[in-house]
Parts: C-alpha cells; sequence; structure tokens
C-alpha cells in the first residue's frame, strides 16, 4: 500500500511519517519511509537545486524539477518498493505538486497531471492524509524548527499559502475515497491516534 502525507509547512507531517511507519514496522510489516522532494540520490540532489535561494527558478522550471525528482523518486525507490509488496509511507508526494504549482502558482491541474503520467505512470497513493492545522499553532511549530525558514523555497506570500491550503481541501473535497482529513492539533501522540484509527480498516485491526 501507498500511503502520503500532505500538507502545508510545519504542520507536523515528517513527525507522523516517522510515527506511522514504525507503527507500521511495528506490526511485521516492510516499509519505505521516504520524502518528497527527495527520497533517491538524484531527487534529493534536484531538491537542493530547488531550495537553494540562489536560483530564481520560473514557476515551470521549478514545476518540471519537482516532476523529475518525482520520477526518479518513483522509478528507483517508490515503485520497487510497492513491487516488492512493501508498504510506502511518503512525506507529499503528487497532491503537493497540485497544490503548490497549480494551485499556489497557477499553473494548470492539468499541465501538472501531464506531467506526473509523462514522469511517473499517473501513479497515485492508496491513501492520502492532508494534516491540517490553525496557523497560530503551524507559526509555533516553525518558530521551533531550528535554524529554518517557514517557507525553503523563495519568498512566498500569505496569500501564496491561503490558495495552497484551499486547493489541499478541494483536492480532498474531489477524492474522499482516498483522502482523510486529520485535525493536526495537539500533541503528535493525539495526532497519530487519529491517522492511526483512519489506518485500522487497511490493517485489518
Ligand atoms: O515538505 P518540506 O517542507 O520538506 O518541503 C520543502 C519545500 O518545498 C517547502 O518549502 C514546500 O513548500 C516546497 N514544496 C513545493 N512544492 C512541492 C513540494 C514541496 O513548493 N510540490
Amino acid at each position: 500500500k501507498f500511503i502520503s502525507l500532505e500538507g502545508g509547512e510545519g504542520v507536523g507531517k515528517s513527525t507522523q511519517a516517522q510515527m506511522l511507519s514504525d507503527a507500521l514496522e511495528m506490526r511485521g510489516l516492510g516499509v519505505l519511509e521516504t520524502r518528497e522532494p527527495g527520497g533517491t540520490p538524484g531527487a534529493e540532489a534536484i531538491r537542493k537545486l530547488l531550495l537553494d535561494k540562489q536560483f530564481d527558478w520560473d514557476v515551470a522550471a521549478e514545476a518540471l524539477l519537482f516532476a523529475a525528482a518525482r520520477s526518479d523518486h518513483v522509478a528507483n525507490a517508490i515503485g520497487p518498493a510497492l513491487n516488492e509488496g512493501q508498504w510506502v509511507v511518503c512525506d507529499r508526494f503528487i497532491d503537493s505538486s497540485r497544490a503548490y504549482q497549480a494551485g499556489g502558482d497557477d499553473l494548470s491541474d492539468d499541465a501538472i497531471l501531464s506531467l506526473h503520467t509523462i514522469g511517473s505512470y499517473a501513479l497515485m497513493p492508496d491513501i492520502t492524509f492532508l494534516l491540517q492545522a490553525e496557523s497560530e499553532d503551524v507559526a509555533q511549530r516553525l518558530a521551533e524548527r531550528d535554524g529554518d525558514n517557514a517557507d525553503r523555497i523563495g519568498s512566498r506570500s500569505a496569500d501564496y499559502h491561503a490558495r495552497v491550503a484551499q486547493r489541499f481541501r478541494d483536492l480532498a473535497a474531489m477524492d474522499p475515497e482516498r483522502f482523510v482529513l486529520i485535525d493536526a492539533a495537539g500533541s503528535p501522540e493525539e495526532v497519530h491516534a487519529r491517522i492511526m484509527r483512519a489506518m485500522a480498516p487497511l490493517l485489518g485491526e
């Protein structure tokens, strides 16, 4: 099974990806825990290019780089793991491109999906947890992130992030079978418990 975690910056996706992977491993399942952009040496190299503030990527170039990173990640990590019957837990996937490059940057959703078809066989997760938090909670978590910026890419406006959040909600509403909305408020353990409740049917629990 292929599980993705989505949401804006600082909602705790990485922590939850780790906790979910640990929970699956404790059940004796083989798990690949990975992230986007990144997850393979090639895609991690592209991630560095994307997050390097010395480059002012055009939105189209940025979308192509995210798609290229995802393509390598699917070809060399996610695809092989799924073929071996492993569970894959991915911190961000295609929905981030649809929310950021289409929702935030205003490329068309069709264009993003075309790149996904070209690059990654239009692979979709089986289940996607959309973590949603109040902006004050997010600001606090980001402040606690040592030496890290709120947004690792360029200088994006609050308006941009509002469009991203809205697009995530729209995507979830369009595909309620795949998306599970998770309230990201509370302790990591509380959020993890919400995710595990939604996982129970998949785990036969
Ligand atoms: O998830 P993480 O915070 O590591 O993402 C790294 C950066 O890449 C973030 O600033 C996020 O906004 C950005 N990003 C993006 N478009 C994507 C995926 C991530 O702009 N498709």
